[in-house]
């Protein structure tokens, strides 16, 4: 079988840089995108040190444009895509009485219309191909929701439906689609979080402590792998227990 390709978008730190090193372990050949370069260099040369195949594409996912250039540019210089893991997103809080429309766009553009574009672009060759893995970030408060957060749940939640609608749409191409919904995991994206809240999280836990990127990596290498063959639409949630 010839070495699978996956590219992981948002793969310049937290639960995406976690998911490349984890795919590429397991022998991938990876595609690390974000907007910003530094990390993702960096990190491809500490896995192409490792032995592993490792390629760098820039790409904002809040543009169409950048998101077709990337990903056309990715599968001309190192094969097809496989498998795609929609990771990247950004939150902008705010109450929705007060939310601005930028705030509100910015987000469902990046989180959600991203994974979106993203999934359009490399469904060809998985339909050409006749095997594919694409797998949604979506997150815990997508499926129970959360105040001041009307923005990302949307597109959290929209992550979940865009999931079963693609799951019945290729699966008869041996194509699945599924999503994975982490609960409170240790990031950039959650350091600011009040120690009041975080406290309030891990009280909730029933695992009592505070998920990390790895966590969330393992569930999308198995999703990625043959032993997930028969799984598609499904939402996996990497959650501590803390929604069920
Ligand atoms: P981080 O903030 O640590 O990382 C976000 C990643 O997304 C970075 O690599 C960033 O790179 C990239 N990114 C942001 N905006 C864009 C853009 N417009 N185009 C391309 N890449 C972009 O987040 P986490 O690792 O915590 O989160 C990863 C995913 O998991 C997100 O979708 C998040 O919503 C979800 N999630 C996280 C949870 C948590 O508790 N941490 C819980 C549930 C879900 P760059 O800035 O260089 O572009």
């Amino acid at each position: 079988m010839p070495t699978r390709t996956a590219l992981v978008t948002g793969a310049s730190r937290g639960i995406g840089n976690a998911c490349v090193r984890a795919l590429a372990a397991a022998g991938y050949r990876v595609a690390l995108a974000a907007r910003s370069t530094e990390n993702l260099q960096a990190t491809a040369e500490e896995l192409r040190a490792q032995g592993a195949e490792a390629f760098v594409v820039v790409i904002d996912l809040s543009q169409p444009q950048s998101i077709g250039e990337g990903i056309f540019k990715t599968a001309k210089d190192f094969g097809r895509i496989d498998i795609l893991v929609n990771n990247a997103g950004i939150a902008k809080d705010g109450l929705a009485v007060r939310m601005k429309q930028p705030d509100w766009e910015m987000v469902l553009n990046t989180n959600l219309s991203g994974a979106f574009y993203a999934i359009q672009q490399a469904l060809p060759g998985m339909m050409r191909e006749r095997w594919g893995r694409i797998i949604n970030i979506s997150s815990v408060v997508g499926e129970m929701g959360n105040p001041g957060q009307a923005n990302y749940v949307a597109s959290k939640a929209g992550l979940i439906g865009l999931t079963k609608s693609l799951a019945r749409e290729v699966g008869s191409r041996n194509i699945t689609v599924n999503a994975v919904a982490p609960g409170y995991i240790e990031t950039d994206m959650t350091k600011n979080l009040t120690a009041e809240l975080k406290t309030r999280m891990l009280e909730e836990t029933p695992l009592k402590r505070i998920g990390t990127p790895q966590d969330v990596a393992s569930a999308v290498k198995f999703l990625a792998s043959d032993e997930a063959s028969f799984i598609t639409g499904h939402v996996l949630d990497v959650n501590g227990g803390i929604y069920m």
